[in-house]
Formats: structure tokens, sequence, C-alpha cells
């Protein structure tokens, strides 16, 4: 059997609470409780889950910007939380995010082409003006936009740009946490058109992160349901939504008209 692009083994994440009184021990928060899964290349898996149910404290354990409590994290086999700095930098060109506000990942002062090259610059990679050019068609833009500033482009437009930004590495895995929210609803189709495009051209195995169940179900293969850090279901989406082991699954489900 081959290893699994992703693999996720009890991850546990816990944060210490403001403390109430002085001699009272810290409260403590299980932002993400015992979750397990795995993602094979080239498939989607969709996170869904009200706010504060730890969709994005899943993100940053997967994207190995923290590590967990618990349980480990594997990218093809390899636990990241193990790797030495250099190790880790070099792991990083496989998996990108593309996070809500694409303001926190172009910087205001610089051109759209010197953020969207910053991944590469990581590493050193050779033609980093012909794959910033590369990136920028991809995802529908021209390359002379390279040149240009953030504030010259569109909200939808910028997100095309760190979509650009997390691809030009040539990623396996993208995780999109809440990447369309902030959209107009006629701009987030768009975006999320691309999406998929891009997943099914580059072979891209993603996790797509939505409070949006309906958007979920559409586009995901596999889909994950939290709720207050636990995980509730997972599983194909088609048998999720035929046979939700769970009342609250049943409650989205009924919401979201599907
Ligand atoms: P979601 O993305 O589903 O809205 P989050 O992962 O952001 O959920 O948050 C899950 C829970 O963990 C929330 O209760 C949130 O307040 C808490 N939390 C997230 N990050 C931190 C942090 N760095 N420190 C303390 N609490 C946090
Ligand atoms: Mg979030």
């Amino acid at each position: 059997m081959s290893v699994p692009l992703l693999e996720l083994r009890g991850v546990t994440r816990r944060y210490k609470m403001p403390r109430a009184a002085l001699l009272r021990a810290p409260a403590v928060l299980t932002a993400v409780n015992d979750i397990s899964l795995t993602l094979v290349r080239g498939q989607t898996l969709g996170v869904v889950g009200e706010s504060g149910s730890g969709k994005s404290t899943l993100a940053r354990m997967i994207m190995a910007f923290e590590a967990p409590d618990e349980g480990t994290v594997l990218f093809e086999g390899t636990d990241l939380n193990r790797l030495g700095a250099a190790a880790l930098r070099r792991a990083r060109q496989r998996f990108q995010m593309v996070f809500q506000d694409p303001f926190g990942s172009l910087d205001p002062r610089r051109t759209v082409g010197w953020s969207i090259a910053e991944p590469l610059r990581v590493t050193r990679a050779p033609d980093i003006g012909r794959r910033v050019s590369e990136a920028l068609d991809q995802v529908g833009l021209r390359a002379a936009d390279a040149e240009k500033y953030p504030h010259e482009f569109s909200g939808g437009q910028r997100q095309r740009i760190a979509i650009a930004r997390a691809i030009v590495t040539r990623p396996e895995l993208l995780v999109a946490d809440e990447a369309v929210s902030a959209l107009d609803v006629s701009v987030q189709a768009q975006i999320l058109n691309l999406l998929m495009d891009l997943q099914e051209e580059l072979g891209l195995a993603m996790v797509f992160i939505s409070h949006d169940l309906a958007v979920v179900a559409c586009i995901c293969d596999q889909m994950l349901v939290m709720r207050h850090g636990d995980s509730l279901e997972f599983g194909e989406t088609e048998e999720v939504v035929a046979n939700p082991r769970h009342e609250y699954t049943r409650t989205l489900l009924t919401a979201s008209d599907i």
C-alpha cells in the first residue's frame, strides 16, 4: 500500500486561557481534540464546522506552523515536527496555504511579483522570473501584473495573486482556509472554479476549509465535520451526506439544503 500524502494521527492542540484568578490554575481549551485522517494525492478534503470549531488550528498544524501537543502530522510518511530547520524549509515547498485575507501574504510595499517569488527565494530556485510569470498565467492574470502593487487589484484578483504565490513552488498539497469567505458571492464562484481547475491540472491534493457545508459537499471528495475541536464525521462526502452519524451533521445538512 502506498503512503498517503497527508496523515494525521490523534492530533490534539490545547491552549492555556488567561488566568481567571491569581492562585487558580489557568483553564485549558482543547482547540483540536484527537483528530485522525488521511488524504491521498490529488484528492480534496473539505473541513467544515462553525466558527471556533478548530479548523484554522488544524490547518496551522498541517502546515507545521504549530506543533500538536499530542499526535503526529505525517507528510508522505515523514513527521514534520521532527525535521530540522533546513529540512522543514525544503519540505515547505511541497505544501502551501491560502488564507482568507490575501493581504496577510502580500506586502503592500512590494510588487506582486516580489511577493509571489518569496517562497522560491527561500531555496534559491533558478528561473524565478519565469516561474512567477507562469504562476500568474495559471491563475488567470498577466505576466505584466508582476510589476504592479496589491492595491491596484480587486479583492478577487488579490486572492488570485495569493493563489499564484501558493502554487509557484509547485506544491503537492494546498491548504485553503476560508479562502473565498471574504469575497462577494459572484467572485467566490470564480475563485472556487479556479481552485478546482488548478487542483485537476496540477494534480494537487487540497484541504479546503469552510464554514459552508454546501460548498464543501459540492467540491470535495472527502469531508471532516468538526465541532468544539472534535471530529464528528470523516469519510467520503457522498457517504457522510447520505448517512450522517451525528445529529449535528444532520442539522447542518438540513440548513444548507443538500
Ligand atoms: P475556527 O478556524 O474553526 O474558527 P480556530 O481554530 O480559530 O477555529 O479556534 C478554535 C478555538 O481555539 C477557539 O475557541 C479559539 O478561540 C481558540 N484559539 C485559537 N487559536 C488560539 C491561540 N493562539 N491561543 C488561544 N486560543 C486560541
Ligand atoms: Mg478559522
